[in-house]
């Protein structure tokens, strides 16, 4: 008899994204004369900017003809993608690195829940809370947790992120192996200095632990002092892995395309530099078939001159959302986080309540959908995320649907 994989029934917990969609379901249906605005998940809403689409347009005209058509590609992600990458680090960012540090996806969020896999059950997971529901969950179904507890997991490591930290986690005073970032943050918006990233490089070089830094939000940075990449901190090359994608900045999440970066330099306890670059490629190549060689065109196209003026306006446009809903709440005296340098507003919900109830007083008086901060662990108790992520005129009638009913 088949028995099923144990660690994926400790997530029966359940999913904070169909909860939500499970209660605007309802009320939609219990009103449905009502226009509902739609200030949740985080999912872009522009369409993709010219130079990407021609790029992307080109490739499949180069597939509809036998002299041009190709097949697969390499695992590990088209040459001249991987290139570009490579030179726009340090162009950009003035970080050096080989391309063959590069591994290109389809998408950031199968390369945060893969990237456990390198490492052993035994691993001690530091996440910080609140946090980006993967990091926990692939964890979990990894079997580097034990049971659900009702608040979180036996075995992790929660890293809080509270206000008075400006939302920014500190590395923790115990051991751990494995430590998820990701600045600036989803859900709190907040973006992590020089410093802050730095204190987690000389920890993880002290514990010999391996960083996995989320950088999707990298370009959303519009301050030249906060770092975009980790990086950009002296050390970061030893004990530290990237992941980053097309989705937010060049409006990829339907298309699909990522990268992560896991350089020959990073130190294990277990082995000579480079180890872990080596189980990557081995799981890469033998896991996954690439990604869509039409995509990979376009990531191309999005990293050119042209596509990288074509994404800052598009960054522009969310980031100009983002500033309209916080000064709108904060007009009638609600207190904001993030927004700036970060397409998510971190609320605070008024007069104590709780996330879920705020939830359901926007949704019921304002018809507006926010995403409650508790589901992204027990520290976003008394928060709701509000994304940037729609059309300027949606954004701004939700804005003022909300001052209207506060
Ligand atoms: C949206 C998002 C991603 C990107 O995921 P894709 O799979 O590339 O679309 C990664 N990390 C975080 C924190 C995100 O919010």
């Amino acid at each position: 008899m088949a028995h099923v994989n144990a660690n994926f029934l400790k997530l029966a917990s359940g999913y904070l994204f169909p909860e939500v969609a499970r209660r605007t379901r309802a009320w939609q249906q219990k009103n449905p004369s009502f226009k509902l605005l739609r200030l949740g998940i985080g999912n872009t809403t522009e369409a993709i900017t010219p130079h990407i689409c021609e790029a992307m347009h080109h490739k499949v005209d180069l597939l509809s003809d036998r002299r041009t058509y190709t097949g697969y590609g390499d695992e590990q992600g088209d040459q001249d993608l991987r290139e570009a990458l490579c030179d726009f680090y340090q162009r950009e960012y003035g970080v050096r690195l080989s391309v063959s540090d590069f591994f290109i996806s389809d998408g950031a969020k199968s390369d945060a829940a893969n990237i456990q896999e390198l490492f052993s059950p035994s691993s001690v997971v530091a996440i910080t809370d609140p946090a980006y529901p993967v990091y926990v969950d692939s964890n979990v179904a990894g079997g580097k947790s034990g049971a659900y507890n009702g608040v979180g997991y036996d075995g992790l490591l929660y890293l809080p992120a509270r206000k008075e930290m400006g939302f920014v986690p500190e590395p923790p005073k115990e051991h751990a192996d494995l430590i998820y970032l990701c600045s600036p943050n989803n859900p709190t918006g907040s973006v992590a200095t020089k410093e802050d990233l730095k204190a987690f490089v000389d920890y993880a070089i002290r514990h010999r632990a391996i960083i996995i830094f989320d950088a999707a939000y990298a370009d959303y940075i519009r301050e030249p002092r906060l770092p975009h990449s980790i990086y950009e901190i002296e050390g970061a090359e030893r004990c530290a892995i990237e992941i980053n994608s097309f989705s937010k900045n060049a409006g990829f999440t339907g298309i699909r395309l990522g990268w992560s970066i896991v350089p020959g330099s990073l130190e294990t306890e277990d082995g000579e530099a480079g180890l872990l670059n080596r189980l990557w490629n081995r799981r890469q190549s033998t896991f996954f078939n690439g990604a869509s060689n039409i995509a990979q065109a376009g990531g191309l196209a999005a990293l050119s001159l042209k596509g990288r003026a074509e994404c800052r306006m598009l960054v522009d446009y969310y980031l100009e959302n983002a500033r309209i809903i916080k000064e709108g709440l904060e007009k009638i005296g609600l207190v904001c986080y993030g927004g700036v340098n970060s397409p998510y507003v971190w609320a605070e919900c008024p007069n104590q309540m709780r996330s879920w109830d705020f939830f359901d007083l926007l949704l019921e008086r304002a018809h507006v959908v926010v995403t409650p901060g508790s589901g992204f662990g027990k520290e976003g108790e008394g928060y709701v995320r509000l994304s940037s992520y729609g059309h300027r005129e949606d954004i701004t009638e939700a804005v003022e649907a909300i001052k209207g009913a506060l």
